[in-house]
């Protein structure tokens, strides 16, 4: 075994196998991949194979519809045989529901360059002959699915990487990681030591150990999962000798279950509701190629449903059940990337669907690793998604919810209820009183509405029960003032003698004087977003930034990737440290002025002024700055004393007819303003030309901050596509992102959020489009449930289009 390397991946399994390839092919072949025992001693090798397009992100769909196209560039490469069937398959609803659901995926699919066609129940049977189509209501027939032989999938990556140039180790197993002062791994082996500049942690079902040995927990959990195969049947036989295909396969999503052939019979797996973890706590190490005891019982309502839809099923004999333990993160998705705070250490673990991902994880890692970019969208996979707040006990909470949810549909306006609640500000209590309906966002509970005695959330692809209530609440701010808690968004200070030098390189807009505030666009090397934020000068305080909730973790990386070393700044996240209440309206300085004994008229404090002043008896640090696009405060406290800015906003707020108001007016209000948000609008695809930031951009400034050579070659050749607002002609049911656009007749671009605005009274969709038809008056449409709605382009907003209201 080599002494030194520049990367070291841990894990043999089709994840690692992966990494490894792909490093070799990018290049770097100085890579050795150590594994404990055999290649495929994890979940990989008793798994069934299945591999498919859709995912419920269209990103990692793309990622998914890549790894099913590598397989026949490794088999070629490698000389190893995959087994990959690509015989395609019918997704089947059982319900209206379901099949609204499945018409958006066929509509995403039209974007993204995933075949995909709504065919009839009868249809589905023709394609699928063991299906009985009375129990169906409509399907959808996917060419891309398929399935594979798992062990020689994982060989063929390690032998096609050997090819290359990297090495792989067996029997090797990996027991320590230490970090050398020089900042280089000490990657300690039953069989000496390798010293890396970078590790891989694709550990499959020791992740979480292999993450300890770095003081890492992972949010991942093993879960048992189970699938029969059937003796030979003779419907099989028939199908097989009358067409020379094999029977495609399926998913009854109602029935959750996938099925396809297996040699003459058939597999039927299942993600039942009474579902098990495995292992909760520490995995053995002596575990490799067992199965695990299966538990008939625990599957029976599924089969019971499977037997009725599929009736061959009741005439044949079950000839073997496996079990076995894959992980899972919360939210089903993988855990990629590198990790904050451990330079040179890289996860690729919580792999689900190995056959389906494992070819995407394994480029967006080495991209990373070797560019320093992914080099497409990868958030959803991102292993910076989860913060602390991502225990154990969470984690398991959640990978059970998720596991038993496998198959469910999730409505737009559905909030998944374990884990919950975790994370809440002080004011919690209060509005839960006043009926706040609550949501999640980075594991804090935030309103997203206040329902009236009796009222709950209706799930549905439709307007649904909160719709008059949302509009009140919109009404409350835009004719008198409302108030809204805005503790999720990501808060941080930044000082140091170097702090403002810093920022101007970090950020692309021009830094604001003392006492005010601005609008900050952060980009890549490559020019694209990585970041909005809003940042303010505090004076001798330093520097204070506002941004999206979800990426703290995601941009603390970002920023101490950056640090200088010598201390001459220093950022620190505020999280729970520090929590926030918004008022605005046109009544909003009223209720300010008669909380404050602070000067907060316009001459005193103009819009995008921040300073301290105290509220009631509370200090607080106030910024006239609002996202609903009306006059407005954000307002910044310590938690122990937002209970008492909150009730001094209120009882001042009683005269002028003050009301609360969640994310969903919220959403309705901005939506009146083309503001768009990070993680919808602003992604690390998009230019700020495209995204329409590039007023905020200080092209002419001094600093040469991050990306502004690419930035500028945007701004002079016009980059790709344009951010637009549309109304659509809807009638009761509005985007909720990833629709596809049409124009003339042709898919074109993409909704990234929209909604109704209550105010305007408009069905608004927010998208992209490429900058050639990025004027046009009319030619649009756009995609929802299965129906194209006339949309034109809104070029200026709805509401208050002057800015008159905000700056008044
Ligand atoms: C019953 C079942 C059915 C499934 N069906 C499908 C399917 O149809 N389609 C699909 O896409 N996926 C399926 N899966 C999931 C699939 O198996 C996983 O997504 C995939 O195997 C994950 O691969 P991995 O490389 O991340 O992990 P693993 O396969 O667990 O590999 C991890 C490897 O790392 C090694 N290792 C760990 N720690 C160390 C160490 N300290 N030192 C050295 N080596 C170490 C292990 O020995 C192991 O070989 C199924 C899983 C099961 C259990």
């Amino acid at each position: 075994m080599k002494s030194h390397a520049k990367v070291v991946v841990i894990g043999g399994g089709v994840v690692g196998c992966s990494v490894l390839f792909h490093l070799a092919r990018h290049g770097w072949t100085d890579v050795v991949l150590l594994e404990r025992d055999e290649l495929t001693s994890g979940s990989t090798w008793h798994a069934a194979g299945g591999m498919h397009t859709i995912n419920g992100d269209p990103n990692v769909a793309k990622l998914q519809k890549y790894t099913i196209n590598l397989y026949k560039e490794i088999e070629e490469l490698s000389g190893q045989a995959t087994g990959v069937h690509l015989t395609g398959g019918v997704l089947l609803a059982a319900t209206e529901a379901r099949l609204d659901w499945l018409r958006g995926v066929v509509a995403k699919g039209r974007y993204l360059g995933i075949e995909l066609e709504e065919i009839s129940p009868n249809e589905a049977a023709e394609l699928m002959p063991l299906l009985d189509p009375k129990q169906f209501v409509g399907a959808v027939r996917n060419k891309e699915d398929g399935h594979l032989d798992p062990s020689g999938v994982t060989h063929a990556y390690a032998k096609a990487a050997r090819k290359l140039g990297a090495e792989v180790e067996r029997f090797t197993k990996v027991e320590d990681i230490v970090r050398r002062p020089d900042g280089l791994w000490r990657v300690i082996t039953n069989k000496g030591e390798v010293v890396a500049e970078h590790v891989v942690n694709a550990g499959g079902l020791w992740a979480r150990e292999v993450g300890r040995m770095v003081g890492l927990e992972l949010p991942v959990l093993a879960m048992e999962h189970m699938y029969l195969i059937t003796e030979d049947m003779p419907e099989v036989a028939a199908w097989n000798a009358k067409t020379g295909t094999e029977i495609i396969h399926a998913v009854d999503f109602d029935g959750e279950l996938y099925l396809r052939q297996e040699r003459g019979g058939m597999l039927m797996g299942t993600y039942e509701k009474a579902n098990k973890p495995w292992s909760e706590y520490q995995t053995p190490w002596n575990f490799g190629h067992e199965l695990l005891a299966p538990d008939i019982d625990r599957i029976a309502p599924s089969l019971e449903v499977g037997f009725r839809h599929f009736p061959a099923f009741q005439n044949t004999g079950i000839k073997q059940i496996i079990n076995g333990p894959f992980t899972f993160a919360p939210d089903g998705n993988p855990l990629v990337g590198p990790v904050r705070g451990l330079p040179g250490f890289w996860v690729a673990c919580g792999v689900m669907a190995g056959f389906s991902q494992g070819g995407g994880v394994g480029l967006a890692l080495s991209n990373w690793m070797i560019e320093g970019d992914p080099g497409a969208d990868i958030w959803a996979m991102d292993v910076a998604r989860y913060g602390d707040w991502a225990t154990m006990a969470y984690t398991n909470a959640k990978v059970r919810e998720n596991y038993s949810r496998r198959f469910s549909i999730r409505f737009p306006n559905e909030e998944l209820p374990a884990g919950r609640p975790l994370k809440t500000t002080p004011v919690y209590d209060l509005l839960s009183a006043k009926g706040a309906q609550w949501g999640v966002a980075y594991g804090l509970e935030v309103p997203l509405w206040y329902a009236p005695e009796g009222v709950k959330d209706e799930f549905s692809w439709r307007r649904s029960s909160d719709f008059t209530q949302v509009a009140k609440e919109v009404a409350t701010v835009r004719d008198g003032v409302g108030l809204s808690e805005i503790s999720s968004f990501a808060k941080y200070k930044v000082t140091g003698e170097g702090a403002a030098a810093w920022l101007d390189r970090m950020l692309a807009c021009k830094l604001p004087k003392p006492g005010r505030m601005t609008l900050a666009p952060m980009l890549k090397e490559d020019g694209r977003l990585i970041g909005d934020f809003t940042l303010a000068n505090l004076g001798s305080e330093g520097w204070f930034l506002a941004g999206s909730g979800i990426a703290e973790q995601y941009h603390m990386r970002w920023f101490e990737k950056h640090l200088p070393d010598d201390g001459s700044v220093r950022i620190e996240a505020l999280g729970a440290k520090l929590t926030g209440l918004s008022i605005a309206g046109p009544k909003a300085r009223d209720v300010l002025a008669k909380a404050t004994r602070s000067d907060v008229s316009n001459a005193a404090f103009s819009f995008m002024a921040i300073g301290r002043m105290d509220i009631g008896m509370a200090p607080c640090l106030v910024g006239r700055v609002s996202y609903t696009g009306d006059l407005g405060y954000e307002i910044w406290v310590a938690p122990e004393y937002q209970r008492a800015a909150y009730q001094a906003l209120m009882a001042a707020g009683g005269e002028f007819g003050i009301g609360l108001f969640g994310s969903r007016a919220l959403n309705a209000l901005r939506l009146d303003k083309n503001y768009g948000s990070w993680g919808r609008e602003y992604r690390p695809i998009y230019g700020p030309l495209e995204a329409g930031l590039d007023r905020f951009v200080a092209y002419g400034k001094d600093a040469d901050f991050i990306g502004k050579a690419a930035a500028l070659a945007e701004r002079r050749q016009g980059g790709k596509l344009r951010l637009r607002a549309f109304i659509v002609d809807a009638d009761d049911a509005d985007v909720i992102g990833d629709e596809p656009i049409w124009f003339d007749g042709a898919v074109r671009g993409w909704v990234t959020s929209g909604g109704y605005t209550h105010h305007s009274k408009k069905s608004v969709a927010v998208g992209y489009v490429p900058k050639e038809i990025a004027d046009e008056s009319d030619g649009f449409e756009i995609e929802l449930l299965g129906k194209r709605h006339a949309a034109r382009i809104q070029a200026v907003p709805l509401f208050d289009a002057n800015f008159e209201r905000m700056r008044a």
